[in-house]
């Protein structure tokens, strides 16, 4: 019998986006661990996270239970303008390794914010709004979740506050244009508009920012005024279930042609793409119905589960977030500014470090240029100009591909392109003229990032 042709794009129809986000966590036999009062060390009840974080997702930050999720109907009516998003097969690219490998990708890339984050941006505006909030704060590194933040909160009508990493807004002012035009302000990282800004200022006058210090100002603004609350594009629970969108469409699409991967590559910053890529897998994998490898990817700038701990440790520099247990840096590591794009925070989505720490799922540190010369690859050979984030999946994709065309089996591989890179064309710049370099921390480098790890009762490292 031949094989079914299976198109260049697997789309899925409107009705298949699905209607429900899927919660890995209710099939983790080891939950991941509480978030903990950075000043009791006791797991934080949900009204002590109430001034920061909006009702309805301190509920879902806390579900360990429930293993589907509604979406709201007005959530779903946002996906649609911009959902399903394609399942491709990457023909072109197959062909120009030589592999015997089938190698997919899923695209979040094609709507504004050029990344999977709008998927959650919008839910989280959507519970804002319900909640008869003012307006919502929160920071953004390379620019792409401040920009779906904009877009969700101009839809629904919410005042947007976004604290840029500094190196990012001078570096990319398209991107802050881009914000404003959706109604956001948008204010360089650290700055002298907060407490905890004017002293990161103080004690280092030349930083060019963090993502964990803008976080600690955008947190500050939102419990120092009224009716707002902050909000975080990655690493928490509930983005992770928010992109299960991603992985749900693309096991549709798949299980329409009877494909199943073998292997399942993102890219991990926080972990928000690539925890919603690999859910509904993962979530197989967890009850014994079947097998995948699973492999994060992360910058040798910023190796937070190759070469971190894992440990209790602060979500931001200013120290005033509660404390999450994950394959840390320590939250004063900074990663290098050389370091093109996002994949700079120094901690891992819980839910990731437990299910990487209990043998589930493989990591992989990659650097820049090579990174780069992926991405270069696969623009030429699929066409679309791939986000220096995303790229790390792409070298991944690629090497295993090519070890297949070693052994010749003919593996499937799915990964994540989680968007396009329009924005980074001054990393695209220094990668064509030769001036990128791979900057890789020494053991010296990252022993100051642990220090800062907090030492108490069960939290040795
Ligand atoms: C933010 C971002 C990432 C990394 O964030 P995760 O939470 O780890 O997914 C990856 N790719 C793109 C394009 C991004 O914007």
């Amino acid at each position: 019998m031949s094989e079914q042709k299976i198109p260049y794009k697997i789309y899925i129809s409107e009705d298949e986006i699905p209607k429900q986000w899927y919660n890995v966590r209710a099939d983790m036999k080891v939950k991941p661990a509480p978030l903990l009062n950075p000043a009791t060390w006791q797991p934080l009840k949900p009204e002590e996270l109430a001034p920061i974080f909006c009702d309805e997702l301190i509920a879902q930050e806390l579900n360990d239970t429930d293993a589907y999720i509604d979406i709201p109907q007005e959530i779903q009516d946002y996906y649609k303008t911009y959902r399903p998003a394609p399942t491709v097969r990457a023909y072109h690219l197959e062909k120009a390794l030589g592999t015997p490998a089938k190698i997919y990708y899923k695209f979040e890339g094609n709507n504004t914010s050029g990344s999977h984050k709008l998927n959650s941006a919008i839910a989280q505006a959507y519970y804002a709004k319900k909640q008869g909030l003012k307006g919502v704060t929160t920071e953004t590194g390379a620019g792409q979740w401040g920009t779906a933040l904009s877009m969700a909160c101009a839809y629904l009508g919410l005042d947007c506050k976004v604290y840029m990493v500094k190196v990012s807004y001078e570096q990319k002012p398209f991107r802050r244009e881009v914000m404003r035009t959706y109604g956001a302000s948008v204010t360089a990282s650290p700055s002298a508009d907060t407490e905890v800004g004017r002293k990161i200022l103080e004690k280092h006058p030349g930083t060019t920012g963090s993502l964990g210090c803008a976080i600690s100002e955008a947190v500050e603004a939102a419990t120092s005024n009224e009716g707002y609350r902050y909000v975080l594009g990655s690493v928490l629970n509930q983005v992770l279930l928010h992109q299960s969108v991603i992985g749900l469409e693309a096991k549709t699409a798949l299980d329409k042609y009877n494909v199943t991967p073998d292997i399942i590559i993102g890219c991990a910053g926080g972990g928000s793409n690539l925890g919603g890529l690999i859910s509904p897998f993962m979530g197989e994998k967890l009850r014994g119905e079947k097998d995948y490898r699973f492999i994060a990817v992360e910058p040798a700038s910023c190796p937070s589960f190759t070469r971190g701990k894992f440990a209790y440790d602060f979500c931001d520099t200013g120290m005033i977030c509660p404390l999450a247990k994950m394959y840390t840096l320590g939250s004063n590591f900074i990663p290098s500014a050389n370091h093109a794009g996002g994949l700079r925070f120094h901690g891992m989505s819980t839910i990731l470090s437990q299910l990487y720490h209990d043998g589930y799922m493989e990591a992989v540190a990659v650097e820049q240029t090579s990174v780069f010369e992926a991405a270069e690859q696969f623009a030429r050979t699929e066409g679309i100009l791939p986000a220096p984030e995303s790229s790390h999946a792409i070298r991944v994709a690629i090497d295993e591909a090519l070890k297949c065309k070693e052994t010749g089996e003919e593996k499937t591989i799915l990964f994540g392109l989680t968007g396009t890179g329009y924005f980074d064309m001054v990393a695209y710049e220094q990668f064509h003229n030769g001036t990128m370099t791979d900057y890789i921390p020494t053991d010296a480098d990252l022993q100051s990032g642990f220090e800062g790890i907090p030492q108490f009762p069960g939290n040795e490292i």
